[in-house]
């Protein structure tokens, strides 16, 4: 083992002493407790290889080749209540990061990110199940640092589908895609004469991949995602309204909803897209939406009420479940399942003109309550 730090250099030939400033490159960790897990995102001043060992006894070891760690800030951190222990150490060629973790059975997934450059570790397990009880949704909107602007005033309508892909299709024929993108029309023009930036994911028949649509919501920095879609049954009886945000299905109703819209995903990989979601990239932005769990179950619930009283449509409710296209999405993200354009009664609600654009308002009733709710404390 080294006695003297790197920084400091000792000449044998004149007895002198050199101090270099510390160059570490190892920097920081952060542990967060999310409603499906734990986030550990170990931060670095570049991008360095790495690898991760689970012992039986529940340390997580990432052991960072050519890292010099800043064992201080390690130190100074306080563990997530899951987290038993942190302890870090430099190597003459490596830096380690062990992290005890609470309970032996749990998996996990990481990835490098750049921006800034760092490890990401999503751990999830049944010793974390009991934290999705007990777990208060952030009362901030976000820890990000560029989000001074508080404001909220640019929205993104991603209407579904498109191109080849017609969503769900009514008993006369009309499509999912043509229904949608209209009231997503009907919702813009009504957004943009109340001052809003208003982005449409599509703003004519194409296809767009459901990464792309959370690409545009990020890129425009929304501060609403809203997805318009129309449900379907085998059921022909099922109809009426419900408004989802994302997080793991509790009801098999959600769950179909979910496996619907989902489905998109095949079109994709017909368009040969690169881009189709990861089990990480899942879990993760997962999480990055937990972020905003609170908003998106608030805002879900004012669009579900302003439907059924502004459009007359029966309401199911709200729910929750996992849409790939609320993926990703760094902001407040809801899915609003209009109503069932495979029930009679619903698909003549959808093709009418005046109950498209009810629904239209019924949703900017819905912003402009959110607005004057959240505007200014994130
Ligand atoms: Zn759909």
């Amino acid at each position: 083992a080294k006695l003297i730090p790197d920084e400091i250099a000792f000449s044998e030939n004149d007895l002198s002493l050199m101090i270099y400033p510390a160059r570490h490159n190892v920097v920081d960790m952060t542990v967060q407790q999310k409603l499906n897990g734990l986030l550990i995102e170990i931060y670095l001043s570049q991008q360095l290889k790495y690898d991760i060992v689970k012992t039986i006894d529940s340390w997580m070891i990432v052991n960072i080749y050519d890292g010099k760690i800043d064992t201080a800030a390690f130190i100074r951190r306080k563990p997530a209540s899951t987290v038993i222990e942190t302890k870090a150490y430099q190597f003459e060629k490596s830096a380690q990061v062990s992290i005890r973790l609470r309970g032996t059975d749990f998996t996990y997934v990481h990835k490098y990110k750049d921006d800034p450059p760092r490890i990401q570790i999503a751990v999830k397990g049944n010793a974390f199940a009991d934290t999705v009880l007990t777990y208060t949704p952030p009362e901030t909107l976000s820890t990000s640092d560029k989000s001074q602007d508080t404001l909220i005033d640019v929205i993104v309508i991603d209407p579904g589908h498109g191109g080849d892909d017609n969503g769900a299709i009514g008993p006369s024929k009309i499509k999912e895609k043509d229904i949608v993108l209209d009231i997503a029309k009907k919702l813009r023009d009504i957004l943009v004469n109340k001052n809003f930036k208003v982005i449409l994911t599509r703003d004519d028949d194409r296809f767009v991949s459901l990464a792309d649509r959370t690409d545009i919501a990020n890129e425009a920095e929304a501060d609403l995602f809203i997805s318009i879609h129309c449900n379907a049954a085998s059921n022909k009886n099922a109809g009426g309204t419900i408004v989802f945000f994302l997080a793991d299905a509790k009801t098999d109703q959600a769950r179909a909803a979910a496996a619907l819209e989902n489905s998109a995903l095949k079109y994709e990989t017909k368009t040969k897209s690169k881009r189709e979601p990861s089990d990480i990239d899942f879990i993760l932005s997962d999480m990055i939406q937990n972020e905003y769990l609170k908003e998106s179950a608030d805002f879900a619930d004012m669009i579900q009420k302003n439907i059924k009283n502004k459009a007359k449509i029966n309401s199911r409710g709200v729910d929750q479940a996992g849409f790939f296209v609320l993926n990703k999405a760094f902001m407040p993200a809801v899915l609003v399942e209009t109503a069932f354009i495979s029930n009679k009664a619903d698909e003549k609600i959808l093709r009418d003109d005046k109950k498209r654009q009810s629904i239209a308002e019924a949703i900017s009733e819905s912003i402009l309550q959110f607005k004057a709710k959240y505007e200014g404390i994130k």
